[in-house]
């Protein structure tokens, strides 16, 4: 498709659709939809853009992202102090607080491990969350990592550095999603679920 519109419009277009879950076609039609709500739409968006862009940092605690630091997580007294989730990304500390999965506080590793890609133990913030590990107050360490290959060899990796803190380490329960039928799901879920099943 050549260009509809003058290279402002176009560039807009094109920025957007950069964005995650925003092909071409769509990101056209959001262009169109900010143009036409400029008032109501576009210039909120581009001031909270702006004041996000002066605010946002990483926690210094966690390594989430706020525009406060630490962040509002770390420092909320109503967290339990003694369970830390690790998460390897923001997005994944969002998706659980989306599903107000854990009253626990979280540490942001910002990948996993993936030699393939070159991503070493020095790329993530695992010797941080092992320093917060051996707090006296923290008893638990949740790995809430991806069920990949990468996700379980980062997971197995920071178990291992955790051998001598006083904390008992956990990961995610891998099996039949809720609402989900045995004959849809795929042989590596199913075999996990199988293999970690409970008393009923
Ligand atoms: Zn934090």
């Amino acid at each position: 498709m050549g260009a509809v519109a003058g290279p402002e419009i176009e560039r807009l277009v094109q920025l957007l659709a950069r964005l995650p879950g925003l092909g071409p076609r769509s990101a056209r039609r959001a262009a169109l939809h900010l143009i036409k709500k400029r008032e109501a739409l576009m210039i909120p968006l581009s001031s909270a853009m702006q004041v996000a862009l002066d605010k946002v940092q990483v926690c210094k605690t966690c390594g989430s992202i706020d525009t406060q630091n630490p962040c509002t997580v770390c420092i909320d007294p109503k967290r339990d102090p003694s369970i830390i989730v690790v998460v390897a990304d923001v997005a994944d500390l969002w998706a659980l607080e989306r599903a107000n999965a854990t009253q626990g506080r979280y540490h942001v590793l910002g990948a996993t491990l993936s030699p393939l890609d070159g991503v070493g133990p020095q790329d993530l913030t695992i010797e941080a969350l092992v320093a917060r590990a051996h707090d006296a107050q923290v008893h638990e360490v949740i790995l809430a990592l991806n069920a990949t290959v990468d996700g379980q060899t980062t997971a197995h990796y920071i178990t291992d550095l955790l051998q001598d803190a006083n904390v008992k380490v956990t990961r995610l329960a891998h099996g039949v999603p809720v609402g989900g039928e045995l004959d849809y799901l795929d042989e590596g879920t199913l075999s996990a679920a199988m293999r970690q099943r409970t008393l009923f």
